[in-house]
């Protein structure tokens, strides 16, 4: 006996940025999470920082909210590409 077949999936999710989304589909949440992948991406200008300085620990920030690398947005749109949203 399965418990998660007699429960259903959740039908919210916190969502940083957003607070709580209920999605209509799998697929909307997967295309949410990799619009946020495009935009939250870590800074150019600290990589370089980081090549030429390798013995030490630079921050890199994200270019869109400019919280260190990964921010909270980014690190939930990870996880959302690699969980189907309780389906798996
Ligand atoms: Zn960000």
């Amino acid at each position: 006996m399965e418990p998660s077949a007699l429960i259903p999936p959740p039908r919210g999710e916190s969502v940083p940025g957003l607070g709580v989304v209920t999605w209509n589909n799998p697929g909307e949440r997967v295309t949410y999470a990799a619009g946020i992948l495009a935009v939250h991406t870590p800074h150019a200008t600290k990589l370089t920082a980081v090549l030429l300085r390798p013995l030490l620990t630079s921050r890199t920030t994200c270019t869109r909210c400019g919280d260190p690398w990964p921010c909270n947005r980014a690190t939930w749109a990870n996880q959302a590409l690699h969980t189907q949203d309780g389906t798996q």
